[in-house]
């Protein structure tokens, strides 16, 4: 007998689906029954990641940064227009930024890294919820924060302090959408070797999966994008019908316990 599919007939839009955790996702959600767009500004790589994607036809790749509430909206339709409804919004585009602490913050770093992190995230949720809600959609987002979110101790202060955010507005958004049958959570992962990380410390894909796995409690893995994928799967699916305003924290004990790595 064939394996269920948890997002059969179901859309979901991506952001920051071109890489990373967003790729992962992205693949994941397709695999299992979704029509995915991709909203990223990594024109080439987003429009090869979606040209790959498996069944073929199921995925559709828009330029999108997320800064630009405009291009948000324009992701949100395009799922609409194309396939006709929006189920899942999993808004997890991100950046680190400044590495600064907190004295040494110049407020224009913070600005950026509010403007993706923060304001393209209520710009996912407000369009994506908008959408769901005038279509009676029990729909559910998923917005991607991070250890940082929960816990400070992490380099950047940037990224700390927004993701922080993210967390926030997911509860507040948790709260007024529930009254209209929409999800929303947030997915946290701990140090996984992606671009963003990479790029932020200065390390390569081994050095990064080798200082996450000697920082993690849990012992004996390395976390992949495709285990946060499947966190942010669970998160999408009917499986976690009575489940919003949580924060599904993917760090293997490690923030319980209070070892860092961003
Ligand atoms: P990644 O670099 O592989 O992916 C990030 C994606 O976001 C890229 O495709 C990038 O082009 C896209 N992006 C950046 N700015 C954008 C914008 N303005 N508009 C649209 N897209 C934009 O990194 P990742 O680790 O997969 O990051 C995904 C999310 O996971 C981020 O929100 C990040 O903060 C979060 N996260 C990552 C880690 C980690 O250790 N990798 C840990 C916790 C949280």
């Amino acid at each position: 007998m064939a394996a269920k599919l948890r997002l059969e007939d179901k859309v979901a839009v991506v952001t920051g689906g071109a890489s990373g955790i967003g790729e992962a996702a992205a693949r994941l959600f397709a695999a299992h029954g979704a029509s995915v767009v991709i909203a990223d500004i990594q024109d080439t790589l987003g429009r090869s990641v979606s040209a790959s994607i498996s069944p073929p036809g199921h995925c559709t790749y828009i330029h999108c940064d997320v800064r630009d509430e405009a291009q948000v909206a324009a992701a949100v339709a395009l799922a609409v227009d194309t396939y006709g409804r929006i189920d899942v919004m999993f808004s997890n585009a991100g950046i680190v930024g400044s590495m600064a602490g907190v004295l040494d913050l110049e407020l224009t770093d913070l600005d950026a890294a509010l403007a993706v992190n923060l304001r393209g995230t209520a710009a996912a949720i407000k369009h994506a919820g908008r959408a769901m809600a005038a279509a009676g959609t029990r729909g559910s987002i998923i917005c991607t924060a991070s250890v940082a979110a929960v816990q400070a101790g992490h380099s950047s202060a940037a990224y700390t302090i927004t993701k922080h955010a993210v967390h926030g507005l997911m509860k507040v958004a948790a709260g007024e959408l529930g009254e209209k049958g929409v999800r929303v959570n947030c997915v946290s992962p701990f140090g996984l070797a992606t671009p963003l990380v990479c790029g932020a410390l200065g390390m390569s894909t081994e050095d990064v999966e080798r200082v996450s796995s000697e920082a993690a409690v849990l012992k004996g893995a390395v976390l992949r994008t495709e285990d946060v994928a499947a966190a942010a799967l669970f998160l999408a699916s009917d499986e976690s019908a009575f489940i919003s305003g949580h924060n599904l924290v993917v760090d293997g004990a490690t923030t319980v316990v209070g070892t860092s790595l961003h």
